[in-house]
């Protein structure tokens, strides 16, 4: 029987803020379709906890704490990630926060943080894993950009800030790594259903509903939305596919 363009099996993949949120959606799409998956983040128990949900699944898991803007915490996050499976194949920049403030009351130091947990840290992480991939002949990487990739955001400059450069950050790897067979991608989720955004919902007023309103798909994302663009773009299926921001949001960015 032919192999699926889209099977995973003997693929090892690194999830950063992968124990919850979007990040747990993806995780689950690669761990479904045969990936062993290195869960990165910050908290122990919602850590365990994915992996388990994920060795439920029959994959092979592995919780890292590591913060990811952390230059140090990063190469260590990819040597245990290499010594539990003996390689690195996929690499998911997912790890974000947002701060809701408009420029004018935003703290530099709030600014530093956000850019430094949405944006520097896909690039420690994606250096970090360059050589892994690089030996292995080829490599995945998806970053995660927003709808504020692409839309002005009143109440959070910076994030999309970080967002933006998540997108011109993907183009440059993806032009910089192709002949190294590395593919990188970037997806853009509109309005889903994590705890990002249910702090979002209790802090604007009428949030829930506008989001409906101007989503065609006409309801919230789930987070196993997630799981088809991660393996399509992890597995063999996209190997013509580097450089992209594709949005996943019900049509939200396509709505008149
Ligand atoms: P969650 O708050 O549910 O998840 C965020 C994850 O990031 C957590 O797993 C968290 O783990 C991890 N994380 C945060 N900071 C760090 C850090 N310094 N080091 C390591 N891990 C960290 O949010 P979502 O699932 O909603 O968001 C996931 C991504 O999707 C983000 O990049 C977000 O910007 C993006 N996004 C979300 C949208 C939505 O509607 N929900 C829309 C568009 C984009 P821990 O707490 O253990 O550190």
């Amino acid at each position: 029987m032919a192999t699926s363009p889209f099977d995973l099996t003997g693929r090892v993949s690194i999830v950063t803020g992968g124990n919850g949120g979007i990040g747990l959606g993806m995780a689950r799409g690669l761990a479904e379709a045969g990936a062993a998956v290195a869960i990165v983040g910050r908290s122990t128990a919602k850590s365990d906890a994915a992996v388990a949900d994920l060795k439920q699944r029959g994959a092979k898991a592995i919780s890292v704490i590591a913060d990811v803007t952390d230059k140090a915490a990063v190469a260590a996050m990819v040597e245990r990630t290499k010594s539990e499976f003996g390689r690195v194949d996929i690499l998911v920049n997912n790890a974000g926060i947002n701060i809701r403030k408009p420029p004018h009351a935003l703290a530099p130091e709030e600014w530093d943080s956000v850019i430094a947990t949405n944006l520097t840290s896909a690039f420690l992480c994606s250096q970090a894993v360059y050589p892994a991939m690089k030996q292995a002949g080829g490599g995945k990487i998806i970053n995660i950009g927003s709808m504020m990739s692409i839309f002005g955001a009143g109440f959070a400059p910076a994030y999309a800030a970080s967002k933006g450069g998540i997108v011109q950050f993907t183009r440059s790897c993806a032009v910089a790594w192709a002949a190294d067979n590395i593919q990188a991608n970037a997806i853009l989720p509109g309005w889903i259903d994590t705890d990002l955004t249910r702090r979002a919902r209790a802090e604007i007023d009428g949030l829930h509903d506008k989001v409906l309103a101007r989503t065609p798909a006409a309801r919230w994302g789930e987070i196993d939305d997630f799981a088809g663009i991660a393996v399509f773009l992890s597995s063999a299926a996209s190997d013509f596919v580097t450089g992209t921001a594709i949005p996943i949001d019900g049509g939200f960015s396509v709505m008149g």
